[in-house]
């Protein structure tokens, strides 16, 4: 029997990226309680765990010193005139108040889960606040300030695993990437929306890793507007046939949102009803996974997509409608209705037959110049 964790924190509340910004942290409290609603923490084999806040020195597995005393800095909400240098100001990546400790619960929580996973004490642990994938070494981008999946990595590599990671985000996975582009004891598989259209612009398919880590970066840009079935299929294609070859101890997986229909941030067309099914795929391709959130700037989806997605992991299938008491005291917040699932959507005529030549282009090359050389 499968055990798993569900790591969470009120604590995570209080912060705030501001009214403009479109990384909404109340999202998470929102699917915690959609999930408690529902009966989902008070399960066999399962356990809810209260969130850590990560030590300053975790951090250093993967961030620099220096940029490490600019997050000090501006924790306190304070600017500082050189903070543009390391990606802070922009719209993007604002300062705010306790922006260091709710990155440290973040990575704390994720570290968690790595260490509950790596010690056996459960098979899938889900931190649904992790997964910011774009902050760099010395840089904060993407609304990423710390790579709480670099660092899990890390952490579990030192502890000589050797980790698969999978991210099914609309945005390529750049940072996680670029921290193990030259080395073949990770592997990073990443399918987002081709970086053509879309921030961070990079992750095509002709980015496989560099020296010894050659064929163990795989990236899948999908072109805009794909449906389901496109994902699903691409997912299909590379994930269990890679994870064949590469037989990791541990997979980390990034299970952003934001490649959701309405999502406003990207153009894929998915909807919860494939995000579902790769969960069920992950779950059968690993005895050992860390699962963290991602990205998602339609509420809705978000709470929706994760609590599904602890379902799933958890092998319980929810019924059609979200709880009476639910529904009638968050409403407000956008449930348009009562449905858990989104309705079906489906791409079809040339644009379909276009992009299916697009991705089966991609999987062909990948077979060609990477797959084969993972060990
Ligand atoms: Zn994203």
């Amino acid at each position: 029997m499968r055990k798993t964790a569900f790591i969470y924190t009120d604590r995570y509340s209080d912060f705030d990226y501001g009214d403009a910004h479109p990384l909404k942290i109340y999202r998470l409290k929102l699917t915690y309680e959609l999930i408690k609603s529902l009966g989902l923490l008070d399960i066999p084999n399962s356990k809810f765990v209260e969130a850590r806040k990560a030590q300053e020195e975790e951090l250093l597995l993967f961030h620099d010193k220096e940029y490490l005393e600019v997050l000090k800095i501006l924790n306190e909400g304070a600017n500082i005139k050189k903070a543009y240098l390391y990606g802070f100001g922009s719209g993007d990546n604002p300062v705010f108040k306790g922006l260091l400790d709710w990155s440290l619960f973040v990575t704390g929580a994720s570290l968690q889960a790595a260490e509950l996973v790596d010690s056996n004490e459960v098979n899938i642990a889900f931190n649904i606040a992790g997964g910011l994938h774009h902050a760099l070494r010395n840089r904060a981008s993407g609304f990423c300030y710390v790579n709480d999946p670099v660092i899990t990595i890390e952490y579990l590599r030192r502890r000589g695993r050797k980790v698969a990671y999978i991210d099914i985000d609309a945005h390529h996975g750049d940072g996680v990437q670029e921290a193990f582009y030259s080395t073949n004891d990770v592997l990073t598989i990443s399918i987002h929306e081709t970086g053509k259209l879309l921030f961070p612009g990079s992750g095509f398919e002709t980015e496989i890793g560099s020296g010894i880590g050659e064929g163990y970066s795989l990236n899948v840009p999908l072109p805009p507007f794909c449906d389901d079935e496109i994902f699903i299929y691409a997912f299909s294609e590379i994930v269990p046939a890679a994870l064949e070859n590469f037989r990791p101890d541990i997979i980390v997986t990034q299970l952003g949102v934001d490649s959701f229909v309405t999502d406003p941030l990207a153009h894929l067309n998915i909807t919860n009803n494939a995000f579902v099914k790769i969960i069920s795929q992950l779950k059968n391709l690993s005895e050992r996974w860390v699962a963290l959130g991602g990205g998602g700037y339609d509420i809705i989806n978000v709470v929706k997509g994760w609590t599904l997605a602890w379902a799933e992991m958890n092998d319980i299938k929810l019924s059609e409608k979200l709880p009476k008491e639910f529904f009638d005291r968050y409403k407000s917040w956008g449930f348009k209705d009562e449905s858990i699932f989104d309705k079906p959507y489906i791409v079809s005529g040339d644009i379909k037959e276009k992009m299916k030549e697009a991705v089966e282009k991609t999987i062909r090359f990948l077979y060609d110049k990477a797959l084969s050389k993972i060990k």
